[in-house]
């Protein structure tokens, strides 16, 4: 029976542990694994660093959700896309959206500073650009991310892949904020999707993890399986095994943060100090409609505000929240808060007045009261 994409991630693939009959998957923290008398492996590995059981398992899950072939964990949401910006030959052209999560921005950035890759950017509030942007016959690979983290920016992934795949070069997608309950960017054309796994997908802020999907087991996917093995960049055995934990409740944390996120967006839109608020759930956010088709499971508990006082009361903002925690990440079950610009630094894209906020589960009238009060007393 084909079960749906809920019920594998709340049975963790119907997991049953052979020996013991646990329900709950065994941690096996074990770096190596033995081998019989005629020095054949007993498992199918002889050790943790290519990687070991419980990533695996948290891969397999992973994979299943994104309609995968398959799926491989990395120690961190950058350690993937380092993988993957590694599987582009030496001075291969790669072209990436120009306002996108800082991290991936600056991790480009060097790779091109030191002749690793050649890069090109495109506008994505300016998506028609894209096609200019990639060079065919010359452009290897397309990078974007959508929403983008934290203007909530869209990008329409099938029009994406299919300008990609016109010149010969292959899409990977940051899904990062719109996980595989929501969209499932392989079956939107995406070659590869890559997702920091530190935010949604564990969702409980207490695990560093990140994870690329495939849609074919081609030989770029053998060259990243080699690279995630010889750098290195291999989870531990408890944060896998926290992962499959965190994957469980994906869904229904995803489904409450949706509707919290949409709640306070519909409160504070119309807020005095308020000049935007920036959430593809709203009907008048510039990426609605193809989010509307995009994110089927919700649009999320991303959002952010820029507001009229400017970098001062973003910063002001931030600091006097009571149940909205200031703290940077995503996607954890905690609601938080965040001015970016100081986080970005002076050569980020994003604007001085924003504020980033990341809804939890809480109680919707605990975040909408919080914020409105915060908002009132700038
Ligand atoms: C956090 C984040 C990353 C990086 O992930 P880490 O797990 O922190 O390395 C990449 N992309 C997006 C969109 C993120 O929000």
């Amino acid at each position: 029976m084909d079960r749906r994409p809920e019920t594998l991630a709340a049975q963790a693939l119907h997991h049953i542990d052979a020996e013991t009959g646990a329900v709950i998957p065994p941690l096996h923290p074990a770096t190596t694994f033995a081998r019989d008398a005629g020095n054949q492996l007993i498992g199918p590995r002889d050790y943790a660093r290519p990687q070991g059981p419980n990533a695996d398992h948290a891969a397999a899950i992973v994979a299943a959700l994104e309609g995968a072939k398959a799926a491989r964990l990395f120690a961190s949401g950058l350690g993937a896309a380092s993988a993957v910006f590694e599987t582009v030959a030496p001075a291969g052209h790669v072209v990436a959206q120009s306002r996108m999560y800082h991290g991936t921005r600056k991790l480009l950035a060097r790779l091109a500073a030191t002749g690793r890759i050649t890069l090109s950017w495109f506008d994505p509030d300016a998506p028609e650009s894209l096609a200019g942007t990639i060079e065919p016959g010359r452009t290897e690979l397309v990078w974007i991310e959508t929403p983008a983290n934290p203007s909530w920016t869209i990008l329409d992934i099938a029009a994406c892949a299919r300008a990609a795949h016109e010149a010969g070069a292959i899409l990977a997608v940051d899904g990062t904020c719109a996980p595989p309950c929501t969209t499932r960017a392989l079956d939107l054309g995406a070659d590869l999707v890559m997702h920091s796994a530190t935010k949604y997908l564990n969702g409980h802020s207490d695990v560093l993890a990140g994870v690329v999907a495939t849609r074919e087991t081609d030989a770029r996917w053998t060259r990243l399986g080699e690279i995630a093995s010889l750098s290195g960049a291999t989870p531990g055995a408890f944060e896998s095994w926290l992962l499959v934990r965190g994957l469980r409740t994906l869904f229904v944390r995803f489904e409450r943060q949706s509707a919290n996120a949409m709640a306070l967006a519909r409160a504070l839109r119309d807020h005095a100090a308020v000049s935007h608020v920036l959430y593809p759930g709203l009907a008048t956010h510039p990426g609605h409609a193809i989010a509307a088709r995009q994110m089927t499971g919700g649009y999320g508990g991303l959002l952010s505000l820029r507001l009229k006082g400017g970098f001062a009361a973003a910063g002001k903002l931030a600091a006097s929240t009571q149940v909205f925690i200031q703290a940077t990440s995503i996607g954890g079950v905690e609601s938080l808060i965040e001015h970016r610009k100081p986080i970005e630094g002076p050569d980020s894209p994003t604007p001085d007045d924003l504020v980033r906020l990341s809804c939890g589960i809480e109680a919707e009238a605990d975040l909408v009261g919080d914020l409105v009060a915060a908002l009132d007393g700038l």
